[in-house]
């Protein structure tokens, strides 16, 4: 298993070192992981001038699998746009082509207390969101701001080609048939045509998958039923800036932002993973980070690239086991659980696993 591992700005470094903690114990235990670091985003920018250094980029293309922890901070805010941290992560997943995104919201039992939702709401919640990845808004052409009319306009352009929807498709059936066999792709079909043309395809491909149960919402009523009730979604499939909005307030239903995981995978599932959460500058460098998105990232990458199911619940058990003895970082401690640092939060898992 060739890991590039890329921890980037803030608290990525602490947190991909507690990640890498886990690799080098699976490692002692047989296991054959090869690990090589690079830097990437603001960290990149100061080592070689740019977000995606080439050699970072070309590492990552060689690897089987990428370990990334996050990128930006306040000091490269400044910036010309090509040069920001941000930019080096929407290059990556467009270079390694990673089209399609998996961020599951999973609430642990012990952290039911964690949600701003009622615990009835939020207990037992197990969700998958696909994100389409490398379309849409975010890089439809044409784009820019220009004069008209005497005024300037700002404007972006919607796009989806039928090969791009389908791709993500057969990725989100993929997954329902190995979950519950429930579906349901957001769109906002009764007003845009790329929409229209998205629903099309979802369909069309489900034809293949005859076992899997399809349904439709609006992206407006998808955001609402996610917190009147979210444990109606088994797997949802939706495009690029919907599905960005609805995955960051799906985290929110399991409380903690530094406890979910994420992959983005390409058509041979390579992978790149990484927590959901940003480089939290307000905290970097305390060792107070919550570790454990960024390990159960690690858990992603055996079950989607390296088809190692055992190993994926072997360090999901840890973490849930660490989390039943009661120890929290900051960001999760409540009354009546010891609070822990960052690399204490490793070792526990590494100790669990
Ligand atoms: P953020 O996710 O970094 O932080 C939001 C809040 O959550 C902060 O209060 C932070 O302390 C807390 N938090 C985040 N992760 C945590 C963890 N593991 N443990 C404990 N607390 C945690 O979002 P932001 O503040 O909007 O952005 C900060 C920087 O990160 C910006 O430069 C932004 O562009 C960047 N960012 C990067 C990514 C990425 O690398 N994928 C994603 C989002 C934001």
């Amino acid at each position: 298993m060739k890991i590039a591992v890329l921890p980037g700005d803030g608290i990525g470094p602490e947190i991909v070192a507690q990640a890498v903690k886990v690799l080098e114990a699976l490692s002692r235990d047989g296991m054959k992981i090869e690990m090589e670091e690079a830097p990437i985003g603001g960290a990149g920018y100061d080592a070689a001038g740019d977000p995606l250094p080439a050699a970072t980029l070309k590492l990552a293309q060689d690897a089987d699998a990428v370990l990334l922890g996050a990128v930006g901070g306040w000091k490269y805010d400044a910036l010309p746009r090509p040069m920001r941290p941000e930019q080096g992560l929407l290059r990556i997943r467009k270079e390694l082509n990673l089209f399609a995104n998996l961020r599951p919201a999973l609430l642990y039992p012990e952290l039911a207390d964690a949600s701003t939702l009622k615990p009835e709401v939020v207990s037992g919640l197990d969700i998958m969101i696909v994100r389409e990845l490398t379309g849409d808004i975010y890089f439809g052409q044409p784009r820019g701001i220009e004069v008209r009319n005497g005024e300037r306009v700002g404007y972006n352009t919607m796009l989806y080609s039928e090969s791009e929807v389908r791709r993500v498709a057969h990725v989100a059936y993929g997954i329902a048939m190995k979950r519950g066999k429930r579906l349901c792709s957001v769109e906002k079909a009764n007003v845009l045509e790329c929409s229209e043309l998205w629903r099309e395809m979802v369909i069309e491909v489900g034809t293949s998958y005859p076992e899997v149960e399809l349904s439709h919402m609006y992206v407006d009523n998808a955001a609402m039923q996610l917190v009147r009730n979210p444990k109606q979604f088994d797997v949802i499939v939706t495009g690029n800036i919907f599905g960005d909005i609805l995955s960051d307030e799906a985290s929110m239903l399991t409380g903690s932002i530094g406890m979910l995981p994420s992959a983005s995978l390409d058509s041979n599932n390579k992978g790149m993973y990484e927590p959901i959460h940003g480089s939290a500058p307000d905290i970097a460098g305390r060792n107070i980070a919550n570790p454990l998105a960024t390990i159960l990232s690690v858990a992603m990458m055996m079950r989607y690239t390296f088809s190692r199911e055992e190993i994926a619940l072997r360090i999901e058990n840890a973490v849930k086991k660490v989390l039943a003895q009661g120890l929290r970082t900051a960001d999760i401690h409540v009354a009546g659980t010891k609070k822990i640092s960052c690399s204490e939060m490793g070792d526990a898992v590494v100790a669990a696993l």
